[in-house]
């Protein structure tokens, strides 16, 4: 017997894996999405946000009343989610151990959604591996009066400075302000080593370039200048995760981009959760595809 396809589209579809409660909450009040419609967002996107945020300890963005009024940032959890949210026992500074989250699967980031979740963070490490860290992330963190072109061309330059030591690297819009060079790594050297890195490498860019980098957190030194914030290679240190929705107006998410396309993009913030079917066009397409991986090892410097 026939099916008219437009009947079929419209078949009711399974049962959703997660009960969305309050589906018609305005989270995002500048641009009226809805919590309904951030979960659909990441039920849509978590096919290809789920290689970055899955299975690595997870901190959350949770504003229950939407982005505009409390917003907390979770990093600790027992079990209160759900079952597709895992608990991975990490220690602490002080020797004790505590419950960090990972999840593997669409189920675990709508779980985090239902719990007004809007923003993921991810540690350096999976969570089955945690004293080995897997990336490098320049965080660029530009003063508020900087001109775009400027953190580009940064971002540019520190992709040539990174190339020229061996790593190849991948460009993410953080949905912010900034843009954050990512270099993935096999795992093999410890968080100290990283961190060393890290800090080296900025500290080498504001030296050279006094007028454009600084490399420490100060706000009043920053004017005209791009923060390069090695502190997200430290343990425990987290960076939102590609394909996260953000917690800003508009509903802007961290979107990777091909270094040969970021020429064309004027702000941090131009894909929102409205681009989930863009997002996943553009993913399969020729400039991003493997986007975010590559084997290659931390190198000395
Ligand atoms: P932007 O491009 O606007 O800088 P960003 O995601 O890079 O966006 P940053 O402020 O540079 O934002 O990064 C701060 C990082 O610190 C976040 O990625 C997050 O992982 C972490 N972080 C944010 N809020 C907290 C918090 N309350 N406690 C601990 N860590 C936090
Ligand atoms: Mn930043
Ligand atoms: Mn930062």
């Amino acid at each position: 017997q026939e099916v008219e396809p437009e009947k079929a589209a419209a078949a009711p579809r399974a049962e959703p894996a997660v009960k969305i409660s309050n589906p018609d909450r305005v989270i995002f009040p500048e641009s009226g999405q809805t919590k309904g419609q951030l979960a659909a967002y990441y039920e849509q996107i978590a096919p290809i946000m789920l290689p970055f945020a899955g299975n690595r300890p997870i901190s959350l963005v949770r504003c229950p009343q939407g982005r505009a009024r409390k917003c907390f940032f979770q990093k600790h959890d027992s079990g209160s989610f759900g079952e597709n949210v895992h608990q991975v026992p990490i220690q602490e500074k002080d020797g004790g151990t505590e419950d960090y989250l990972y999840v593997n699967d669409t189920a675990g980031l709508l779980q985090c959604v239902q719990m007004g979740t809007i923003e993921f963070h991810g540690w350096g490490a999976r969570a089955d591996a945690v004293e080995k860290p897997d990336r490098i992330i320049i965080d660029l963190d530009p003063d508020e009066g900087l001109d775009f072109a400027d953190v580009k061309q940064a971002a540019k330059d520190i992709r040539t400075r990174l190339a020229e030591l061996g790593l190849t690297t991948f460009a993410m819009l953080s949905g912010g302000k900034g843009v954050h060079v990512i270099a993935p790594l096999t795992p093999g050297h410890d968080w100290a080593t990283h961190k060393d890195f890290a800090r080296r490498f900025a500290e080498a860019l504001a030296l050279a370039e006094p007028d454009r980098f600084l490399a420490t957190m100060s706000k009043a030194k920053r004017k005209g200048k791009i923060f390069i914030d090695w502190l997200r290679n430290q343990r425990g240190a987290t960076a939102v995760v590609p394909y996260s929705a953000r917690a800003r107006a508009g509903a802007p998410v961290a979107a990777p981009v091909a270094w040969n396309e970021l020429d064309q993009f004027d702000r941090a913030s131009v894909f929102t959760i409205a681009d989930g079917a863009k997002l996943l066009t553009r993913s399969r397409s020729k400039a991003l595809a493997g986007w975010g991986f590559a084997e290659q090892s931390l190198p000395d410097l």
